[in-house]
């Protein structure tokens, strides 16, 4: 089998900026997406993601799937859901990956109470040391643990979405500000765009 390289982690949290659970998920996700469907970081459109959420580890897939939001080969459906489908075009193949649910214990519950407190500047020195421990010991099991015992994950077929096409700009007549036609609204027969249209629907 083919070797994918997988850029270290420590890159990635450059990348985003911090080290964190989420972005540690979303790099196994890639992970197994990569491992899945046999192929390496997409130079180009072949491989695609969907992704249900706009988190920390989305950043991670776009750093090591090259699925990103410029190429418009990452595509973002908003559900606020923990779920992946990467689709591989030439191959038809695609996988939907789903990360086993959180444990609902006594402790994590109280964990959670104590993490609200840190939020909300309560925490004493050292409820604050607790959750940084914590912290780190899930990123630890997220990079170490086998994909398997993360994830649960199945092949799909999933309808293949079109290349990103390029679309014409044309003037607003408002601002006069260019604006792509795929996204142009019509305000008394003129072409304007989103941000000028909602202050003329808003009646101002
Ligand atoms: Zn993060
Ligand atoms: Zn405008």
């Amino acid at each position: 089998m083919m070797t994918r390289e997988m850029p270290a982690f420590d890159e990635v949290v450059r990348f985003h900026g911090h080290r964190c659970p989420g972005l540690a998920t979303g790099y196994r996700v890639s992970e197994l997406a990569l491992r899945e469907l046999a192929t390496s970081r997409s130079g180009d459109e072949e491989l695609v993601a969907i992704v249900e959420n706009d988190a920390c580890g989305l950043d991670a897939i776009q750093y090591v799937t090259g699925c990103t939001i410029g190429k418009g080969n990452l595509i973002l459906r908003d559900y606020g859901k923990q779920v992946y489908t990467f689709i591989r075009r030439n191959k038809s193949d695609a996988i939907r990956i789903v990360p086993h649910p959180r444990e609902d214990s006594k402790e994590s519950r109280m964990m959670q109470e104590i993490v609200s407190r840190v939020f909300a500047g309560t925490a004493t020195p050292e409820e604050i040391e607790r959750v940084a421990s914590d912290r780190a010991e899930k990123i630890e099991y997220l990079l170490t643990a086998s994909l398997g015992d993360i994830f649960s994950y199945r092949h799909v077929t999933a309808d293949i979405p079109e290349k990103a096409r390029l679309f014409r700009s044309v003037a607003c007549a408002r601002c006069n500000e260019m604006v792509s036609e795929s996204r142009a609204r019509v305000e008394n027969g003129s072409i304007v765009c989103i941000p000028c249209f909602s202050e003329y629907s808003r009646g101002w």
